[in-house]
């Protein structure tokens, strides 16, 4: 027989009420606004411009940062943006981006790092995570992020300066695991795929974008040209490599 302690079910929080009654908006006020772009996108299917893997971070909301409409952006978010490298082992980043690539056919892909990122302290303070097995085991795929940064940050610098360099080297090692994915690689290889690395600064609101041919990143212009961190992994030479039907 089990038993269990006797609950209260009076007892939800007024915050999470407050999420009740958005809900109540939503269906009341703002689909009916957008039931027309609803009905299409159920009819037509969606058919998202990029895949985007950001933080959980309640503060970074990427169809917030991008403007993004729904049916806009195929998102996949996690504690550190994080992308493992492909592994034989199934897992949900990993089924997001073959998804993405070769069901959705999206072009491109972005890893969107942040300022004030508690996963990219926590790894900064290991001692912080002694509670956290699984986060801590999760965060060990940014690990070479912390190595990058550990042998390359000056003696001096301070605390938030080692933040924000190794959430900014996370985005660079992530796209680096993301080349790892055969859809991934198959597709740059093909030249029907792009990857951005972008970090959105919350104190400012501005976004950073990785500049793959600068090897660092700069701020994002605001023409329709954008920084991008790769487009093939052998320099748009993949098509050359291979012999011709000739030879
Ligand atoms: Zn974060």
């Amino acid at each position: 027989m089990i038993v269990s302690a006797p609950q209260d079910f009076s007892a939800v929080s007024s915050s999470f009420r407050e999420m009740a009654k958005g809900i109540s908006k939503f269906s009341g006020e703002v689909f009916p606004h957008d039931r027309a772009l609803y009905r299409r996108l159920v009819h037509d299917g969606q058919k998202p411009r990029a895949l985007m893997i950001s933080c959980a971070d309640s503060r970074v909301i990427p169809e917030m940062i991008t403007q993004s409409q729904p049916g806009e952006l195929f998102v996949c978010r996690n504690a550190g943006n994080i992308v493992p490298p492909f592994a034989q082992m199934n897992g949900g980043v990993s089924s997001a981006i073959e998804y993405a690539v070769v069901a959705l056919g999206v072009r491109d892909i972005v890893v969107c790092g942040h300022s004030d990122c508690g996963a990219m302290g926590a790894l900064l303070k290991p001692q912080s995570l002694e509670a956290m097995p699984n986060v801590a085991a999760w965060l060990r795929h940014s690990h070479a992020a912390e190595q990058v940064v550990a042998k390359t940050c000056p003696a001096g610098a301070s605390d938030a300066d080692r933040h924000r360099a190794l959430a900014l080297e996370n985005v660079v090692v992530q796209i680096n695991h993301l080349r790892t994915h055969p859809s991934v690689a198959a597709a740059l290889a093909a030249g029907t795929l792009t990857l951005h690395g972008w970090m959105f600064e919350l104190e400012h609101g501005q976004v950073l974008a990785y500049d793959g041919e600068l090897g660092h990143f700069v701020p994002m212009p605001d023409d329709d040209a954008p920084p991008v961190a790769a487009v093939s992994p052998r320099d748009g030479s993949a098509k050359h490599a291979l012999p011709t039907a000739a030879e």
